[in-house]
């Protein structure tokens, strides 16, 4: 049997498995048997968002499960036309109704859309969440180095994680390293880089899955794991489901940590979040 998904704490105290599953793209109508099957996979932490229009279902996987509530961490997300100062506490009843799990494990604020000015404002709507104890833990996506700045700066809570876009052609060491230096949890979406490159086909990758005798979305899985980060891969097919949560018993040496990080080309497959507004 694997070794168990190693758990990360957040600065709310809180503890988040490393290894959890995204639900970005699944039909409604597929999303409970898909949370079923994760979960039976041995997932212990799904990722879903209100602007992935799945979380009854989510929810209602996690219900149907049997397991405790306690034992099942859930990440939800405002959407972002939900920003305005009316708007915000609503949205985030909805998705706490939508789940019917009581609490969400961790809230964030989707996307920063700069050009509205908003987020900061949105942070402090967040802030209350977490005094009531409906969210456990609050944080962000997307938030780039002067967005967490001024976060930072003009609010009292540090975000409990980032999630951003994170792959080996999208490493982003410089948020990464900020994120350590201010102890916010780094969470890679797109761990593999939503199949829109051959990652898997770059040599350095090839040869670690070699000579492990593991595949390669594995081997990026694992570089992730070892980066430090958190990793919310997404697949439908319960086989890769379960391939992808196996990572915890190989280890990649210095070597080809090395390797892999340098294919890095700064290169995003999905929205700069200065222009995401
Ligand atoms: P991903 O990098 O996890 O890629 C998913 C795709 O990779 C799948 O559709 C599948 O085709 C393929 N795949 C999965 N496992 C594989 C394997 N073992 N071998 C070969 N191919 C495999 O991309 P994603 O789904 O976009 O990201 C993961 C999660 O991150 C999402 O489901 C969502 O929860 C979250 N996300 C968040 C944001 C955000 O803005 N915060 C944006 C995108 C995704």
């Amino acid at each position: 049997m694997a070794s168990p998904v190693p758990l990360l704490s957040l600065t709310s105290g809180a503890l988040i498995p490393q290894i959890g599953f995204g639900v970005f793209r699944v039909p409604p109508e597929e999303t409970q048997r898909v949370v079923e099957d994760a979960l039976e996979v041995g997932y212990r932490h799904i990722d879903t968002a209100t602007g992935y229009e799945n979380e009854a279902e989510v929810g209602a996987a996690i219900r149907a499960s049997g397991l405790a509530r306690e034992d099942v961490f859930v990440t939800t997300k405002l959407r972002n036309d939900h920003h305005k100062e009316q708007d915000v506490d609503g949205a985030f009843q909805r998705s706490l109704d939508a789940l019917g799990l009581g609490y969400i494990d961790l809230y964030l604020i989707h996307w920063p859309m700069p050009a509205n000015d908003r987020y900061v404002n949105t942070w402090r709507r967040f802030e209350h969440f977490a005094a009531d104890g409906r969210a456990r833990s609050i944080g962000v996506s997307n938030f780039l180095i002067p967005h967490l700045e001024r976060v930072l700066a003009e609010s009292d809570t540090v975000p409990a994680v980032n999630q951003v876009e994170l792959h080996p052609v999208f490493a982003q060491p410089e948020l990464r390293a900020f994120h350590e230096r201010h102890g916010i949890r780094t969470e890679a979406w797109g761990p593999l880089g939503q199949n829109k490159y051959d990652l898997f086909g770059l040599a350095p990758i090839r040869d670690a899955a070699a000579a492990h005798g593991v595949t390669p979305a594995q081997v990026v899985l694992r570089w992730h794991l070892q980066l430090g980060s958190i990793v919310i891969p997404k697949s439908s097919s319960k086989q890769r489901m379960a391939e992808n949560i196996a990572i915890t018993d190989f280890e990649l040496s210095a070597g080809e940590m090395a390797a892999i990080g340098a294919l890095d080309e700064g290169r995003r497959v999905g929205g700069n979040p200065e222009e995401v507004n």
